[in-house]
């Protein structure tokens, strides 16, 4: 006859198990008071199997040999957090503006005996290099609100990231893998392609949250590359898909009159006739390069 270990299934790692013995998330969140704020963008994540998940995504493997420093922005009562410590995370700061949060945490700060430091702040305002050594990857339930204008923030210096694991609203996340052509192609797809390698890893639905949001997410993994798409001076680059896509039914000559309109795409070898949408990354930066 065997009989069943109940330790079996628990991991190796003393901090994940302690992570794994805490109350659960709903506790902590009830103790510190920490009532979901609109304003804040919260919308919890407390299934453990989601979290995991997303960790796994991230690079994580518990026992690995992590390197370096793992970023999560916004942690709130600590869903993900607690997921990255059980995945093996060593070096995890956290960066959360609700001081309500920084309190539901503390018992997570203490399990984690010094894998986790927390940052109260508004990560606007966190520059990621002083929040330890490279390679840095980001992973985050971003809050909706400030989750595109944080991306762009990290992608002025991508060499400062190894990854970035980030769930956004669907609408967001199509913007930003938007091949030529697509229908959500646009600014931020030309940017964060040029800088790095994009995909949906999976979608994630409103009921998975706590309070549900109106719209479907999906966890986005960007990968800067080495060097970008195509040579190109970014803020050259911005100025043209800025004015390109303001107006993105009507023809180059016409939306870029400001920057040099047919001239301009002569020496960029585009046909004035062109729409936006029907321009690679690689057509912006030719452009780019004649203004
Ligand atoms: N990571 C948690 C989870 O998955 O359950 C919470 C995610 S919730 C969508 C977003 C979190 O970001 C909230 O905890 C909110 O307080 C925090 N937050 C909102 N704006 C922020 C900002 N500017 N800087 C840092 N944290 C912020």
């Amino acid at each position: 006859m065997t009989t069943s270990d109940p330790e079996a299934d628990l991991p190796q790692d003393p901090i994940a198990r302690a992570v794994l013995s805490l109350p659960p998330l709903r506790d902590a969140i009830a103790a510190a008071g920490l009532s979901a704020k609109k304003s804040l963008g919260q919308n919890f994540l407390l299934d453990l199997n989601l979290t995991r998940r997303i960790a796994r995504a991230a690079g994580l493997v518990p026992g690995g040999l992590e390197t370096g420093t793992t970023i999560e922005i916004g942690p709130g009562p600590g869903g993900l957090t607690r997921a990255l410590l059980i995945q093996g995370a060593t070096k995890l700061v956290a960066v959360e503006r609700d001081e309500r949060a920084i309190t539901a945490l503390s018992t997570l700060v203490e399990a984690s005996d010094g894998r986790l430091e927390l940052v109260c702040a508004d990560a606007l305002d966190v520059d990621p290099e002083d929040l330890g050594p490279a390679p840095r990857r980001i992973v985050a339930n971003l809050p909706y609100n400030v989750g595109t204008r944080l991306l762009l923030n990290w992608l002025e210096t991508p060499e400062q990231f190894a990854s970035f694991t980030l769930m956004f609203q669907r609408e967001v996340a199509e913007r930003l893998v938007a091949p030529t052509g697509g229908e959500a192609y646009g600014r931020l797809s030309v940017l964060a392609q040029w800088l790095c390698r994009v995909k949906i890893l999976f979608d994630v639905p409103a009921t998975a949250f706590t309070p549900p949001p109106k719209i479907k997410s999906s966890v986005v993994q960007l990968i800067p590359r080495e060097a970008p798409l195509a040579p190109a001076d970014r803020a050259d680059l911005e100025r043209v898909t800025a004015a390109a896509f303001a107006q993105r039914r009507k023809m180059l000559r016409q939306s870029l009159k400001g920057l040099g309109g047919d001239a301009l795409l002569e020496r960029a070898g585009i046909k004035p006739t062109e729409r936006p949408e029907q321009l690679s990354i690689e057509d912006f930066c030719r452009i780019a390069n004649a203004l």
